[in-house]
């Protein structure tokens, strides 16, 4: 009788701490996932390489940056804005985009604006082979060059989402993330002067701010940027591209 206590007893210990395992790797397991999308979506760390969010000066000045596209129509609108404003950025282009409108890649360049990477499809690149991430790169700046741009070509992650093969390739060709600190929301339910009156309040010396003025829905981007420009600038600031922005940071 007292035998067949302790047996139910230590059954009973074993099923318990079965349990405590159980939740203990449950808990262990979460921790860890959660542990890895924090580090394939921060905005400041990757586990190579080196991102850049903004650059560390005293100087007021700041680089707009315009992602996706080139799209007909919409890249000719935010060219004629930023030429009427004598305003110079940097366009993160789509490798895909490029090659559909690759007339609109040629206006930008003929602007003289610096064309960044924003990668080949704009496809989440988490868990994406080296040898895609390679092409996903190579293949947009081959474009690039193709339509006649000379000058430095900055490339910007898409989604801002990336893990291993990615920052791994930026490491061993001395490439940066160029992010941004500068970000608001964007679409037809919010107003020129509300996403203007956001980014200049977010705006420090050595910003680098993220618009995406090129879709139909995002009409409210085309129209703040002369807002952003005139509100900037009455405070002091002078805008740059992105490489010219570099060579602010401070040593
Ligand atoms: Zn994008």
């Amino acid at each position: 009788m007292h035998m067949a206590i302790l047996a139910r007893k230590r059954k009973r210990l074993a099923r318990r701490n079965r349990l405590y395992v159980f939740l203990l790797a449950f808990v262990a397991v979460g921790m860890i996932i959660t542990l890895l999308w924090l580090v394939a979506n921060s905005r400041n760390f990757m586990l190579f390489g080196n991102i850049v969010t903004h650059v560390e000066t005293d100087e007021k000045v700041v680089a707009l940056t315009l992602d996706d596209g080139p799209l007909p129509g919409t890249t000719e609108e935010t060219l004629k804005i930023l030429r009427e404003l004598d305003v110079k950025a940097t366009f993160f282009t789509i490798g895909v985009e490029s090659e559909r409108h690759p007339d609109q890649l040629r206006k930008i360049i003929a602007a003289e604006h610096e064309v960044g990477n924003h990668s080949y499809s704009h496809n989440l690149m988490l868990f994406t082979t080296y040898g895609t991430v390679t092409k996903e790169i190579e293949d947009t700046d081959t474009l690039i060059r193709a339509a006649g741009y000379t000058g430095q070509i900055p490339f910007r992650v898409p989604y801002n989402y990336k893990f291993i093969t990615l920052p791994y390739y930026l490491m061993k060709h001395e490439r940066s993330d160029i992010s941004h600190n500068v970000s608001t929301n964007e679409g037809w339910e919010y107003s020129p002067e509300e996403i203007a009156a956001d980014v200049v309040r977010k705006v420090s010396p050595g910003s680098i701010v993220l618009l995406h003025p090129m879709y139909d829905h995002t009409l409210s981007s085309r129209r703040a940027i002369p807002l952003i420009v005139d509100e900037l600038r009455a405070k002091g600031y002078r805008f740059v591209t992105v490489s010219q922005l570099l060579l602010y940071e401070k040593s």
